[in-house]
């Protein structure tokens, strides 16, 4: 294209994260414009596709209403320990496939005006006096008055903007390199917990099994790879395969029930998990979900926390009583500290999951009392007020130490 174009908001990455942002900010009366390197929507990923309440309710607010299945709680099954925790009354999650949420967000944002240009990857981000501009690899130059990156974990609008934050080695942090791998299976009745989000507990790797729409559920497996992450990421689908069956077989109940069930998709992988960024804004450059940086999927929430600030960005955008540049500091804080919580209870279920003495007793305080279960939920799902985190974590502390002498 000849000149270069200036919408409001120019949005890299048509996932979860950016069409969220684009519906919120076209909802706001925001002119925005999404880049998305893949060729065809709806667009595809590894996911374990549980939808935590905050997220149904953010998308529900925004017009977004997709398929899915209805989740009540989580059911945690390892160490010989079961335990079932709800969602407060009246909050429900969602297992919804990756393709049908594109769906229905791609739908939302195209009936909200946005525009939406698939095939058209960002190649590179340019810093012109305070503004950066972008150029892509089809319509060339755009100079919005600002950038949102949403292009995911291994974003690239990060790196070019500056925003990169090396992480530590996993040697030096002493945590093994994670990657996930799901499939997709056809057959309920193998799924007692129909209207949970079951998690098999094993040393080094966790199932999820996450109910879906129209008789489907799907298996997602999060672990340590024997081989170097790199060549996981780039390993065929029958490596794939195979990785899948390994950890498939660490599970012998699960498995049996599997059998009992068809596959529907192939196997998808992605990895290594962990990714950090400097700060979640620079200028007139933000990143929202992934972009921003990923610790792992443990808890199940990077799409609650990609909307969350997928609106918070588009309110802060759509406010005219101050700049672009003020409004992305005032997202950074906001959104930065709004991510503490949920990245402290990542790494706790980390250490969990690396810990089987202490995962044990984890497992043990919440089935000796459940309710104690329903608040990690509610503390999950953002439903208590800040003063009940530390009564929470307090309680929970003092019961796994009771239960070390148990
Ligand atoms: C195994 C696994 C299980 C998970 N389970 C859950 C779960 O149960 N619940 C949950 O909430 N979260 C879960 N997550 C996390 C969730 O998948 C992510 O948080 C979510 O996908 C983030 O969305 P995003 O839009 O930020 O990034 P992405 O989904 O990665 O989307 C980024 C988009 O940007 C595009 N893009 C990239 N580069 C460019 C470029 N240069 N130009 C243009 N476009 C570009 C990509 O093509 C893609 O469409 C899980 C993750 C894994 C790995």
């Amino acid at each position: 294209m000849s000149g270069s174009r200036s919408p409001q908001v120019l949005i890299v990455g048509a996932g979860p994260a950016g069409l969220c942002c684009a519906v919120a900010c076209a909802v706001r009366g925001l002119k925005v414009v999404v880049l998305e390197r893949h060729a065809t929507m709806p667009i595809d990923k590894a996911c374990g596709e549980g939808l935590m309440p905050d997220a149904v309710e953010v998308l529900l607010q925004l017009g977004v209403d997709p398929e899915g299945g209805e989740i009540a709680g989580i059911r945690y099954e390892g160490d010989g320990h079961t335990v079932s925790g709800s969602f407060a009354e009246g909050r429900r999650g969602l297992g919804v496939r990756r393709t049908e949420l594109s769906k229905a967000l791609f739908e939302r944002a195209l009936e909200l005006g946005v525009e939406v240009r698939t095939g058209d990857g960002l190649v590179d981000v340019e810093q012109a006096g305070a503004l950066s501009f972008v150029t892509t690899s089809q319509s060339g130059e755009w100079r919005p008055r600002a950038i949102v990156g949403a292009d995911g974990s291994r974003s690239l609008v990060r790196k070019l903007a500056g925003l990169d934050q090396p992480t530590l080695t996993h040697r030096a942090r002493r945590c093994p390199v994670r990657v996930g791998i799901r499939r997709h299976f056809r057959g309920t009745e193998t799924q007692p917990a129909r209207d949970r989000v079951e998690v098999f507990w094993a040393d080094g790797v966790e199932g999820y099994l996450t109910p879906l729409a129209n008789g489907m559920f799907g298996l997602a497996f999060l672990f340590s790879p024997t081989k170097a992450a790199r060549q996981f990421a780039v390993a065929s689908g029958a490596s794939r395969g195979t990785a899948f069956e390994q950890q498939l077989r660490k599970f012998p109940e699960l498995r049996e029930r599997v059998a009992q069930a068809e596959p529907a998709t192939s196997v998808r992988g992605v990895g290594p998990l962990r990714v950090a960024s400097r700060a979640l804004a620079a200028g007139n450059v933000a990143l929202v979900g992934d972009a921003g940086g990923y610790i792992d999927a443990i808890t199940g929430e990077g799409m609650a926390i990609a909307f969350a600030e997928a609106t918070l960005l588009a309110g802060e955008l759509a406010d005219e009583t101050q700049d672009a540049a003020s409004a992305l500091t005032r997202y950074r804080r906001t959104a930065q500290a709004r991510r503490r919580l949920p990245n402290a209870l990542v790494e706790g279920a980390l250490v969990l999951s690396r810990r089987p003495g202490l995962r044990r007793r984890f497992l043990r305080s919440l089935e000796r009392k459940p309710a104690l279960f329903d608040s990690l939920l509610a503390l999950h799902a953002r439903a208590v007020p800040d003063r009940a985190v530390a009564r929470i974590a307090l309680e929970l502390g003092a019961r796994m130490a009771l239960g070390r002498r148990a």
